[in-house]
């Protein structure tokens, strides 16, 4: 046995051993350590509450320790937590699969699962690859994407994420070299330029021979810049698409689940992608999973072609703790009204942000659903602005230029009134 540690010892391990989210083992960044968190205040060991304005990155739609998902979780424990999915199945999974496609774009109809994002990408290439292959398409097997995009950090997946901000430059001679458009520009609401789509349009017939999809985050480009662009962009795409025989792969990972005022975010453009990945909120922050969905189309012709099998089997594919997870946060979101609670959230942020576009450090400020976001001019000191942040009880994570919030939805009018004062108060002291 371990010997009990203080505080103090603990925090000391920590700094010493353990890796954190993009930092140093040299000069780590400071860490804050948690005690427990319940609703919308994550608790500090020192006692301090803060209100949770990040979701966990995405995640904790309905809030922390959340009693129907504690009970949801809590079963499911009591009968099996994991079971292996070759030659098995189980109740929680195709509870899950059968709520998954009520609600996904109606052409989706095959659900791989898998423990987390980056490999529902990673799945989602492999399956784009594998589908060209067996039509006879084997060097249609590169990858088109828009530069500002997040898609995860394992291997694939960071070879369509933005060259800039995803560190090609370290990885260059190891990853897979991939196709470049420039990230749109016409935003989300204005009025749609179509030059905006020409470049993609032109890469796009030049290289068709090559590209055996394109992938990108419908709407919202979020790690990549938080980005919000306009949904005729996706239509065009969508379009070309279809006629290029590339496929379509939207990443609604961090958009999925009503954070952009949609269930998902392609729904603002009334488009439906070939194949489609979900995970962040899919358990409401509980288990790490994730889904790469597949049109009919997509699964049949693989499952026709040689050798007409999909190579891919995660050890924890289908893990039924998640599945219940899952199951119960999809009930508690439909229970709810959603729509109403983001739309109310959307005017609020919009109210209280706004007078941070005249703020002389401020670049630009947008909302979009459940997403607000503070574009400085110059980067951020991180560790300034998130003890400053932690002081005024508050929990923000900024990143490069961007101060941003997405808070659960549960949070109550005056808990996010708090979260957007502080946000003000912090990046503009007077
Ligand atoms: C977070 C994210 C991923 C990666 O998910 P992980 O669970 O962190 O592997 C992929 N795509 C998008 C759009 C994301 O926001």
């Amino acid at each position: 046995m371990l010997k009990e540690r203080t505080l103090e010892q603990s925090l000391a391990i920590d700094k010493q051993h353990i890796w954190h989210p993009y930092t140093s083992m040299i000069n780590p960044l400071p860490v804050y350590p948690v005690k427990s968190a319940k609703g919308v205040y994550i608790e500090l060991e020192d006692g301090r509450q803060l209100i949770d304005g990040m979701s966990s990155w995405w995640c904790c739609i309905h809030g922390y320790s959340h009693p129907e998902m504690n009970a949801a979780i809590t079963a499911q424990v009591e009968k099996m937590s994991h079971v292996m999915f070759g030659g098995l199945t189980h109740q929680p999974v195709i509870s899950l699969t059968e709520r998954l496609l009520t609600i996904v774009p109606q052409n989706l109809k095959h659900v791989f699962y898998s423990d987390s994002g980056s490999v529902s990408v990673e799945v989602a290439m492999k399956m784009a690859v594998q589908y060209q292959f067996s039509k006879g398409n084997a060097a249609k097997n590169k990858f088109a994407t828009i530069r500002s995009g997040y898609h995860g950090d394992t291997w694939q997946a960071m070879s369509v994420c933005d060259p800039v901000t995803g560190m090609h430059n370290i990885f260059a001679g190891s990853l897979a070299w991939q196709f470049f458009a420039p990230a749109p520009q016409c935003a989300f609401g204005e009025e749609w330029n179509a030059d905006d789509f020409i470049s993609m349009k032109d890469l796009l017939e030049e290289n068709k021979n090559e590209i055996a999809a394109v992938i990108v985050e419908p709407i919202v480009q979020g790690a990549g810049g938080m980005r919000f662009y306009h949904h005729q962009y996706l239509v065009e795409l969508s379009k070309l698409c279809k006629t290029l025989d590339i496929l379509l792969i939207l990443d609604e990972i961090a958009t999925g689940f009503g954070r952009t005022g949609k269930m998902f975010a392609c729904e603002y453009a009334a488009v439906q992608p070939d194949i489609m990945t979900i995970g962040k909120a899919i358990t409401s922050g509980y288990v790490s999973f994730a889904a790469t969905l597949a049109s009919e189309h997509v699964a049949m012709t693989i499952s026709k072609g040689n050798p007409g099998v999909f190579m891919h089997g995660p050890t924890f594919m289908g893990n039924p703790l998640a599945c219940a997870a899952a199951v119960a946060s999809f009930d508690i979101l439909m229970m709810s009204n959603w729509q109403d609670k983001i739309k109310a959230m959307e005017l609020q942020m919009k109210a209280e942000l706004a007078p941070a576009a005249s703020f002389d450090n401020v670049k630009a400020v947008r909302v979009l659903g459940a997403i607000g976001v503070i574009e400085m001019k110059e980067a951020v000191n991180m560790a300034v602005l998130q003890a400053a942040f932690v002081q005024r009880g508050i929990w923000v994570r900024p990143f490069g230029k961007l101060v941003y919030i997405m808070p659960p939805y549960i949070i109550e009018a005056d808990e996010l009134r708090k979260l957007t004062k502080g946000l003000l108060a912090v990046i503009y002291p007077n």
